[in-house]
């Protein structure tokens, strides 16, 4: 039977499959079926795993034995650096090539329970740094969109896999913006949860202070049932916060009062039809009731900065791990030093080893102060302009990416272009609020029409809101 994938969502599939329309076993055959025909171009996944159809038949005997959750025999992709027991986890990087991770992710563990099929491994910039997805080892990711085009970045291969039909939900992760960037260059939806409301705990850590794992998925509802099953608690991360802390539920509003950062908005580097994009946008949600009011985030113009020092010194941390020693690639030298220069100096691409530098850099003794201490201060300035701001409206709205989806290779070469295209996330991570990118409409480059995005941001653990705005800009 030929099943339509190309509107299935996660509550249909699941409907489809408690009533025998197919069987698990032949919604992954089908999902396989486009891998194996549009991935080699799109390299959305590095590893297609073996054992999908085997994963898929056990879910069939949880449907059968009546066990079924809202997951069971949904074919997810999951970003390269979340670990997922017995298999390869290399996070992009030649450093990890041969890595296999001994323990589940909390997320992985969760979405086993509820009886997930994992289709395999998705391509992403190295350790997660880039976006673009063109910092692989392994080879860029095209957007299927425009094969000319990345894909954005980091998690360019879990966003691919899902705009591509290769999958009907993908795990990634987002530290400045790699879920929703991807997300919007590709045309999905992706959510950059509340940090400590998802467990980190068995993702590769980058910026641990800003680290968050994410869904993406075809439609809001999707994304909202993935958040839902892979959010909690967990003893396993501190930096998890606990329920009884996480606020109230709300009622949430059907009219929201939306705020909108009008002097951020003005600033060079967004394209023309962006803006009119997210303001055509802006003014549809009006016409259906919900307000936009101004708000000033004076602050908002040091992200870059602040987040450009505050990543790579936490980036060059955590990757201190990797000496040839404890984890993945190992090249003896002739003495210790050498062993590590050439693990690392080998093992590492480019913009990883330039991310270690400024990291190591902005920590040393003598530049601790006038760098890495007031990233941190402006970080808390930041953090206090987004809980004013939200004293007075419900969310606050900006475009995802302030440019669609650029040619690979167009800024391969120059970080600073590459690192302005987060304008519009990187602060989001700093505050440790949560956003969505949800598509909004399209522009044209060269006679393509590539996806544009709306990003959504709400105050800490108020996800909800996200939710019911985010659908009602799907039904505009
Ligand atoms: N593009 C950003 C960076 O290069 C975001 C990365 C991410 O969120 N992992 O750091």
């Amino acid at each position: 039977m030929k099943i339509n994938l190309e509107n299935l969502t996660i509550r249909q599939a699941h409907e489809d499959l408690k009533m025998g329309a197919y069987t698990a076993v032949e919604l992954t055959q089908a999902y396989l079926d486009v891998i194996a025909k549009k991935n080699n171009e799109i390299n959305a996944y590095l590893e297609v795993f073996e054992d999908a159809l085997q994963q898929a038949s056990q879910a069939d005997e949880m449907i059968k034995s009546g066990n079924a959750t809202l997951f069971t025999g949904i074919p997810f992709a999951v970003k390269d650096n979340i670990l997922i027991k017995g298999r390869t986890a290399s996070a992009s990087s030649k450093m990890l090539s041969n890595y296999t991770a001994t323990y589940d992710a909390s997320v992985i563990a969760k979405l086993k329970e509820c009886g997930v099929v994992f289709l395999g491994r998705t391509n992403m910039d190295e350790f997660a740094m880039g976006g673009s997805t063109e910092n692989s080892a392994f080879g860029p990711t095209k957007n299927p969109h425009d094969i000319s085009c990345v894909p954005g970045g980091s998690s360019g291969g879990s966003a691919a896999a899902v705009s591509m039909g290769g999958a009907l939900a993908a795990l990634g992760s987002d530290t400045g913006g790699s879920i929703r960037q991807p997300a919007s260059l590709c045309g999905v939806v992706g959510l950059k949860p509340t940090y400590g409301s998802v467990s980190r705990h068995g993702l590769m850590a980058m910026g641990s202070s800003l680290d968050q794992i994410g869904p993406f998925g075809k439609t809001v509802e999707d994304v909202r049932a993935i958040f839902n099953v892979i959010k909690g608690a967990d003893s396993m991360d501190s930096t998890s916060v606990p329920l009884h802390l996480r606020g109230k539920d709300e009622v949430i509003k059907t009219k929201m009062v939306i705020g909108v950062p009008e002097d951020f908005l003005t600033m060079e580097g967004i394209d023309a039809d962006v803006l009119q994009n997210f303001r055509e946008t802006l003014s549809k949600l009006e016409g259906k009731g919900h307000v936009i009011k101004k708000v000033t985030l004076p602050n908002l113009k040091y992200s870059l900065a602040s987040y450009y020092i505050i990543m790579p010194a936490e980036s060059s941390t955590n990757l201190a791990r990797f000496d040839g020693v404890r984890y993945g690639l190992s090249i003896k030298g002739d003495t210790l030093f050498d062993d590590y220069a050439k693990t690392r100096g080998s093992g590492f691409g480019k913009e990883v080893r330039r991310r270690i530098m400024l990291g190591a850099y902005v920590l040393s003794a003598g530049y601790y102060d006038a760098y890495y201490n007031k990233a941190t201060a402006v970080r808390a300035l930041i953090q206090k302009d987004f809980n004013e701001a939200f004293s007075g409206v419900d969310v606050i709205a900006t475009p995802t990416s302030p440019t669609p989806a650029f040619k690979i290779g167009e800024k391969a070469n120059d970080p600073l272009a590459m690192y302005l295209a987060d304008i519009f996330t990187v602060p989001i991570n700093l505050a440790g609020v949560p956003a969505i990118s949800v598509p909004s409409g399209f522009g044209e480059r060269d006679g393509n029409k590539l996806p544009l995005g709306f990003q959504i941001i709400a105050p800490h653990f108020k996800e909800e809101r996200l939710f019911s705005l985010g659908a009602d800009i799907e039904n505009l």
